[in-house]
């Protein structure tokens, strides 16, 4: 598997380290660029396709410069936007069969070039390999990645209602993390959600709270952690100042390095040197 072919073969070679940044993160639309060299992989697409566009050329990139579309799971946030960018620009989505069979036939029987995996198969895209793993969340069979140039990994964990040791081994030891700090558990509850919306949230097969992802943080091996970027904050029920010193209380109280991928800006490239 991985040799998924690119629109775009002839264009030069970018040539450097793995690197990503967010086209936005949240429940209204989210979108993960990861590249190293000359592959492009989308992770997500949750925006119109002109929306696409527009973010991803803030990013200075077009989407015809993209190797693969990857998608974590069904939902719209995640999900919405991949058929029209797929098809416009021919590119392949990798998803697990059961997020294939969540969205249906009226979601991927146009898609240009499916591809199916297992959240226990390892795979890569030109130069980028990928890992998947799974996790706890409200969808047929959702799962979450780390990403390898062979030299650095990049985890990446939205949309998981909480932690479990599988999580805690796969994402040990990364050189960047992207976690999701979806709310702050007293706003929800006393939040404007309706109380059906609050247990679904806050539930086993929710989103992690800024809590349960510090703790999450404490246990992991991070001598080698170059970026720690929260993800996936709730609008209305968690703060950028929460998530800053969540996080932060288990970084030595360093959190001014906790950088905040919000819904609108997203975020600007990093790169793993
Ligand atoms: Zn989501
Ligand atoms: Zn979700």
């Amino acid at each position: 598997m991985g040799d998924v072919s690119t629109q775009n073969g002839t264009r030069p070679r970018r040539v450097g380290h793995l690197r990503f940044a967010l086209l936005g993160s949240g429940s209204r639309g989210n979108g993960l660029l990861v590249e190293c060299g000359p592959t492009a992989i989308l992770v997500d697409c949750g925006f119109t396709l002109k929306e696409t566009e527009r973010r991803l050329a803030r990013l200075g990139r077009e989407a015809g410069e993209l190797s693969a579309i990857l998608v974590t799971h069904e939902h719209g946030d995640h999900a919405d936007g991949i058929g029209p960018l797929a098809r416009k620009y021919g590119l392949p989505v990798w998803l697990t069969t059961g997020t294939h069979a969540a969205l249906g036939s009226a979601q991927t029987s146009r898609l240009p070039h499916c591809r199916l995996f297992g959240d226990h198969e390892d795979f890569a895209v030109d130069t980028i390999a990928v890992h998947p793993y799974t996790v706890p969340h409200d969808a047929r069979e959702p799962c979450q990645f780390v990403f390898s140039d062979g030299t650095h990994r990049l985890g990446l964990l939205t949309d998981a209602g909480h932690i479990t040791p599988h999580i805690e081994t796969q994402l040990s030891g990364c050189d960047a993390l992207i976690l999701e700090c979806n709310h702050d558990s007293d706003m929800l509850a006393e939040g404007p959600y309706s109380e059906s919306l609050k247990q679904r949230v806050g539930g086993p097969l929710g989103h992690l709270n800024n809590d349960a992802s510090a703790t999450l943080l404490a246990s992991l091996d991070t001598g080698r952690l170059q970026h720690i970027v929260a993800a996936h904050l709730s609008e209305k029920n968690n703060t950028p100042w929460l998530v800053r010193s969540a996080l932060g209380a288990v970084l030595g109280g360093e959190s001014r390095r906790v950088e905040i991928a919000s819904q609108e800006g997203g975020l600007a490239w990093r790169e793993l040197v």
